[in-house]
C-alpha cells in the first residue's frame, strides 16, 4: 500500500462520467490509493454529490464537476476548473458511455450522432485538453473504456460497436504519437458488467442468457473493472502502451 501511495498521492485523476457505474468503482479506488479524483458527470449530480461525500469523509480529495463531454466549451470549462482547484489532470479516465441496441435500420441520426458524440467525440475532448499539460511534464496516463463490442460482432449494436471500435483505433494511434512524451494510452474492453447500460437494454432473463454464455458464469462488477483500470494508471504498467485489456470472463474466446 505505501508503495502505491507513493505514486498516487497528488496525482489529479479525472474519471468523465464517474458518477455511477464502472466510473465511480474507479473514483473510489483511485482516491482510496490517494489520487486527488474529479467525478464528471452529466445527469446524476446527487450521485456525484454523495460519491464525493464519502470520498471525503474518508480522508481523502474529490471534486465533482458537471460536463457534457460530447460539448468543447463545457470540456474546456470542466479542465479550467481542475487545474484552477487541484492542478493539471495527470490521469484521464474516458469512461462515459452510452449504448443503443435496434436494428440498423431503425436507427435515427440523431442515435447515431448522439453514440459518436459521447463515445468517441468526449474521449477526443477530452484527450487533447489533457494531453498539454501531460506533455510539459513529460508524464501521464490515460484509459479509455471501450467495449468488448469494439472487438467482436454483436447483432443490433452496430453503431455501439463502431463508436467502441473506433475508440480502440484511436487509443492504439495516439499512443504511437505520445509515447515520446512519456505519456501511456490504454484500453479497456469490459464485457458483460452489471450496470444500469444492461439493466436497461436487457430483462432478467437475457442478462442470464448472457450470464450463462461467459465460461465464469455470472457478468462482471464494476469494481473489476476498476481494478484492471488501476493497474494501467499505476507505476506497474509504465511499459503498457497502446494495449486493449478485456475483461470479460472468458467470453471473446
Ligand atoms: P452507466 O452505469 O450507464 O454509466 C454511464 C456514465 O456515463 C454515467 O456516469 C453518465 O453520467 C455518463 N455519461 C453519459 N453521457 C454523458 C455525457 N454526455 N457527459 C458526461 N458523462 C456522461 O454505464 P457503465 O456500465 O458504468 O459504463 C461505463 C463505460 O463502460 C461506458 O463507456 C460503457 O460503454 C462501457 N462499457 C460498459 C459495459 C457494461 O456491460 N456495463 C460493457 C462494456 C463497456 P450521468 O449519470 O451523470 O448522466
Amino acid at each position: 500500500m505505501d508503495d502505491k501511495r507513493s505514486w498516487w498521492t497528488d496525482k489529479v485523476c479525472l474519471i468523465t462520467g464517474g458518477s455511477r457505474g464502472i466510473g465511480a468503482a474507479i473514483a473510489l479506488q483511485a482516491a482510496h490509493y490517494g489520487a486527488a479524483v474529479v467525478v464528471n458527470y452529466y445527469q446524476s449530480e446527487k450521485l456525484a454529490g454523495s460519491l464525493v461525500r464519502s470520498i471525503m469523509e474518508k480522508g481523502g480529495k474529490a471534486l465533482a464537476i458537471q460536463a457534457d463531454i460530447s460539448q468543447e466549451a463545457a470540456v474546456e470549462n470542466m479542465f479550467l476548473t481542475i487545474e484552477k482547484t487541484l492542478g493539471s489532470v495527470d490521469m484521464l479516465v474516458n469512461n462515459a458511455g452510452v449504448s443503443l441496441r435496434k436494428l440498423l435500420v431503425d436507427t435515427g441520426m440523431d442515435e447515431w450522432q448522439t453514440l459518436m458524440d459521447i463515445n468517441l467525440k468526449g474521449p477526443f475532448l477530452c484527450c487533447r485538453r489533457a494531453l498539454g499539460p501531460m506533455m510539459e511534464k513529460r508524464c501521464g496516463r490515460i484509459v479509455n473504456v471501450a467495449s468488448i463490442w469494439g472487438m467482436r460482432a454483436a447483432s443490433c449494436e452496430s453503431v455501439y460497436s463502431a463508436a467502441k471500435g473506433g475508440l480502440i483505433a484511436f487509443t492504439r494511434s495516439l499512443a504511437a504519437e505520445m509515447g515520446p512524451w512519456g505519456i501511456t494510452i490504454n484500453a479497456l474492453a469490459p464485457g458483460p458488467i452489471d450496470t444500469e447500460i444492461l439493466l436497461t437494454e436487457l430483462d432478467e432473463e437475457e442478462r442470464a442468457e448472457l450470464a450463462g454464455e461467459i465460461p465464469l458464469g455470472r457478468l462482471g462488477r464494476s469494481e473489476e473493472v476498476a481494478e484492471a483500470c488501476l493497474f494501467l494508471l499505476s507505476e506497474k504498467a509504465s511499459f503498457i502502451n497502446g494495449e486493449v485489456l478485456v475483461i470479460d470472463g472468458g467470453w471473446k474466446s
